[in-house]
C-alpha cells in the first residue's frame, strides 16, 4: 500500500503520519517558520525515519530543528523525543515540567508502557526510549513562548487527559495543536456532521474538571481550527467542542456507576460499558459501519479508556479514604 506520509495542512504546518498501528491514526506536526523548524510530538520512536524525510521534504537538514516539543510525554506523542534529539544537534526539548524527567531518564515510561500495553506489543510497535540530556531541556511554564524563526508557538498547561499535558497555539494559522486535549477524531468516522471526537481517558490521570477547564483555555484564543494528533486538522473548535465535552461526562458516567460495585471483574465490566458507549456515540453521529467494525477501529482506545477509568476510581477511592 502506498500511503502519503506528510501533507501540508497550513503555511508551514505539515502532517506527518507517524505510522502506528495503521495509517492515520498518530500524526507529528512539523512547523516551519523561516528556515527554522519544530515538531510538536514525534509519534514513536519507530517514527524517526518519516521525521527525518520530512524535514528532508523542506528542503532542509536535522541542523535546521531548534525546539521539540511533545505535547505530553506518551509515548505516541514523545516516544521519538529522545532519537530526533539525537540526530538534531542544534535542537532543544521543551516539555511540560511534569514531563521533563521522564525523558531525561525514560525508563518509567518504557515500564509504565509496558504495564499498559505489555512487552510483546510495546517492543512491536513502539521501539526503545533514548534519554535525552538534561542540559537540553527547556522547561514550558504555562504561556511559555517559542519562537521559530519568528514564528511563535504560545505553550499552555493543559491538564485533564495528562497531568504533564500541553497545547501550542500558533498564532500565524490561529490553531492549536493539541495532543490529545482536544480529543480523537479518527477520519475513518468523519460523516456529514463533519469529525466525530471522543475523549481518550488513558491511564493515569484523567481528570475531569481539569479536563473541561483546559478546554476552555483552548476556546479563549478564538481558534479557527485544531491540529490533532490523532488525527489531522479540524476546523472551528467552538463548533466541535460540546461533543468532546459529552465524551468526557459520559465516560465519566460510564466509570462512577462502577463505584460501588465490586472491584472483581471491574475492569471487564468497564471495557464493554465503554466500548457500548463509544459504539452508540458514533452512531448517534451518523457512522453507518456495522457495531463491530466501529469496535475493531477503536480496539486500542477502548481498552486504554477502561484502564484509564479503573485507575480514576482507584484514585478516587483512596481519596475519599484519604478524607474520612
Ligand atoms: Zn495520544
Amino acid at each position: 500500500m502506498t500511503t502519503q506520509t506528510t501533507q501540508t495542512l497550513a503555511e508551514g504546518v505539515e502532517c506527518i503520519d507517524t505510522g502506528l498501528y495503521r495509517p492515520q491514526l498518530a500524526a507529528s506536526y512539523l512547523i516551519r517558520g523561516g528556515d527554522r523548524l519544530a515538531f510538536v510530538d514525534t509519534g514513536v520512536a519507530r517514527a524517526l525515519p518519516r521525521l527525518l524525510a520530512a524535514v528532508e521534504q523542506q528542503g532542509l537538514t536535522p541542523e535546521h530543528v531548534e525546539a521539540v516539543i511533545p505535547t505530553h510525554v506518551h509515548l505516541d506523542h514523545a516516544g521519538a523525543a529522545g532519537a530526533l534529539m539525537a540526530v538534531c544537534p542544534n535542537a532543544r526539548l521543551i516539555v511540560h515540567p511534569k514531563g521533563a524527567q521522564h525523558l531525561i531518564d525514560p525508563s518509567k515510561l518504557t515500564a509504565g508502557a509496558t504495564a499498559v500495553y505489555g512487552a510483546a506489543e510495546f517492543e512491536r510497535h513502539f521501539g526503545d526510549l533514548t534519554p535525552i540530556p538534561e542540559s537540553r531541556v527547556e522547561i514550558a511554564e504555562d504561556e511559555h513562548r517559542i519562537d521559530i524563526g519568528g514564528r511563535v508557538l504560545r505553550f499552555i498547561d493543559t491538564p485533564g487527559h495528562a497531568n504533564h499535558h500541553g497545547c501550542l497555539f500558533d498564532e500565524r494559522t490561529r490553531g492549536w495543536f493539541t495532543g490529545d486535549t482536544f480529543g480523537i477524531a479518527y477520519p475513518e468516522f468523519c460523516t456529514s456532521a463533519g469529525p466525530w471526537l471522543l475523549a481518550p481517558t488513558t491511564p493515569v490521570a484523567f481528570d475531569p474538571p481539569a479536563w473541561q477547564a483546559s478546554l476552555d483555555r483552548l476556546l479563549e484564543a478564538k481558534p479557527l481550527c485544531a491540529y490533532l494528533t490523532h488525527f489531522g486538522r479540524v476546523e472551528d473548535p467552538a463548533a466541535l467542542v460540546g461533543q468532546l465535552r459529552g465524551s468526557i461526562d459520559a465516560l465519566a458516567e460510564v466509570a462512577l456507576r462502577e463505584e460501588d460495585q465490586p472491584e472483581a471483574g471491574r475492569l471487564a465490566r468497564l471495557k464493554c460499558a465503554v466500548t457500548d458507549t463509544l459504539v452508540a456515540a458514533a452512531q448517534a453521529h451518523g457512522v453507518r459501519m456495522a457495531p463491530d467494525q466501529i469496535s475493531e477501529w477503536l480496539v486500542v482506545d477502548r481498552e486504554l479508556n477502561a484502564q484509564g477509568l479503573e485507575v480514576w476510581l482507584q484514585r478516587r477511592r483512596k481519596q475519599r479514604e484519604a478524607a474520612a
